[in-house]
């Protein structure tokens, strides 16, 4: 993405492997809501500064070629998780919030929208055979991205929860919620979205919009009430 509804397809050399980075190759790279952002009203500062412009982050692929990697080895299925690379040093590293990463170089030049990709061998994930490589690349951003917010909430088994707006995100909450055993009242202002969310297990739908919402959350909720919500639809309204 090179600014506001400008995209090019970039022709640039196949990378090659070093030390613990091998080079992957991808099978298939999700479009995020950060890239539509991009397109739609044109890149952050942060990414311009960085000259990144390939910014797939959501991918699966199969390692292509290694160095002297340790874990990997050619032909090993992977889920590439993250295209920010870390330190492995600094005080957020050490202490596992490799995110937060103050070292150099924080940002790989190339995002996951590429036919061969370099990563640290720390950032493939293993993907078992029988995972297709489309709902692979959805372990990272999407499904991790909803248990890291769902394990903070220390979540029971007799809890009923609502999940506002099922998007990927909603829609990936809504399946481990229901998961790890709690009630799951699905919300969103799209039909067909609780329609997925019925299939990801949510218990109980509600059309945001035609109804008294107030009433019909408590009716849905049943005795006890909604103990917690979440809230995957980003709009002022669901809050
Ligand atoms: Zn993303
Ligand atoms: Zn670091």
């Amino acid at each position: 993405v090179l600014g506001k509804s400008l995209v090019e397809l970039a022709e640039v050399p196949e990378p090659e492997p070093s030390g613990d980075f091998v080079v992957v190759k991808i099978m298939a790279s999700s479009i995020c809501g950060t890239e539509r952002h991009a397109y739609e009203e044109g890149l952050t500062p942060a990414h311009s500064e960085a000259g990144v412009v390939n910014l797939g982050h959501e991918a699966a692929g199969v390692v292509w070629k290694t160095s002297t990697s340790s874990r990997l080895k050619v032909g090993d299925r992977v889920n590439l998780f993250a295209s920010i690379t870390h330190c492995g040093r600094c005080r957020y590293c050490v202490t596992g919030r490799w995110i937060l990463c103050q070292g150099e170089p924080r940002i790989l030049g190339a995002g996951f929208h590429a036919e061969y990709v370099k990563i640290r061998e720390d950032f493939c994930l293993p993907l078992a055979h029988d995972i297709p490589f489309e709902i692979g690349a959805l372990f990272g951003d999407v499904l991790g991205t909803a248990l890291h917010a769902i394990r903070r909430l220390r979540l029971s088994a007799l809890d009923t929860v609502l999940v506002m707006g099922q998007g990927p995100i909603g829609l990936a909450s809504s399946l481990i919620c229901q998961f790890f055993g709690a009630k799951v009242v699905a919300a969103d202002t799209n039909p067909k979205r609780l329609e997925l969310a019925k299939a990801c297990g949510a218990k109980e739908t509600f059309l945001v919009g035609e109804q008294n919402m107030a009433a019909s959350l408590a009716e849905l909720a049943g005795m006890s009430g909604i103990d917690v919500a979440i809230d995957c639809a980003g709009a002022q309204a669901s809050r």
